[in-house]
């Protein structure tokens, strides 16, 4: 008796679970650095499933050289596309580690995994070309050009970016005021333009682009050429709650790499690499943004 009671009492939770499932998975977003967890515990020569991918995710942040031979741009040798745990990943752990203030151990941990699957920036935290000489990836104004144009790109309709033109109109104006810049928005199909900002998924806006890979993980970047793109997959807004990520603190940190900057070290900076999610204390600019604008640019004149 007891027992086909609790029989028929199965089928209806069955069908409770079955019905919950598809709503549990929209929750739970995949996170695209979430491949990092997996390999918790690997050690060095070890053949671990999924190192490969960790060691993109070094090289695409600058952390490691897969490039050792001559560099021909867009042309790059491979020598580390494989799942072994090697020196060469090692030292880029390390590097890792040390830039971000954590336990430098060379070896995957809690901590170190929570720090390489927050969001962040698509832009590479350490810029060289292999043979330790520090190139430029964003584009230095000259002294002639101090007025700056740019243009918003609507092809792509995305919830929560309504007020994108004052959003960033704010965001430009941070910079303005710590710089010998000005900005002006110009309409979508003008051709005198310097900066262009628009929104994709997957697929880059143009040859070359790199494309962003979901929600979570990267978040925007920026390209040499003036331009710097949101991922269309976050939850974007302009005044986020804990589940939606800032669009004006995002500009001004693309904006900053428009003008030439490049990563921070400091937390609290607006330069700094990592996003937060629901937070918009990174709309102020840190002094220590402004010293890094100042350090390419020279005081501003008043
Ligand atoms: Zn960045
Ligand atoms: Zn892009």
């Amino acid at each position: 008796m007891a027992a086909s009671s609790s029989k028929l009492l199965v089928l209806p939770f069955l069908t409770f679970l079955v019905l919950l499932i598809p709503s549990i998975q929209s929750n739970l977003v995949k996170n695209p650095f979430g491949f990092i967890q997996d390999l918790h515990g690997s050690q060095k020569g070890q053949t671990v499933k999924g190192l490969t991918d960790l060691k993109l995710y070094l090289e695409k942040f600058g952390y490691l050289n897969n490039n050792i031979q001559v560099n021909n741009e867009g042309n790059n040798k491979n020598h580390t596309k494989d799942d072994e745990f090697d020196d060469s990943l090692e030292s880029a752990i390390k590097r890792y580690q040390r830039r971000y203030g954590l336990n430098v151990t060379g070896g995957l941990g809690a901590e170190t995994e929570n720090m390489m699957m927050k969001p962040r920036c698509g832009q590479p935290d350490i810029i060289n070309n292999g043979a330790g000489i520090k190139i430029n990836l964003n584009a230095i104004w000259p002294a002639t050009q101090n007025h700056l144009k740019y243009r918003i790109l609507t092809g792509v309709q995305v919830p929560g970016t309504e007020d994108l033109k004052s959003v960033l109109s704010r965001a430009f104006n941070r910079w303005a005021k710590v710089s010998r810049f000005t900005f002006e928005e110009v309409p979508e199909n003008a051709e005198n333009f310097q900066l262009e900002i628009g929104f994709h998924d997957y697929n880059g806006l143009f040859p070359g682009d790199t494309g962003f890979d979901g929600r979570f993980g990267t978040t925007a970047h920026a390209t040499p050429d003036g331009k710097f793109h949101y991922d269309k997959d976050e939850d974007w807004s302009s005044n986020p709650g804990p589940d939606a990520i800032d669009l004006e603190s995002i500009a001004v940190h693309e904006i900053g790499h428009l003008l030439g900057l490049g990563h921070s070290i400091v937390p609290e900076a607006v330069m700094y690499g990592i996003f937060v999610y629901g937070t918009t204390t990174k709309r102020d600019l840190h002094p220590s943004d402004i010293e890094a604008l100042t350090a390419i640019y020279g005081p501003i004149r008043s």
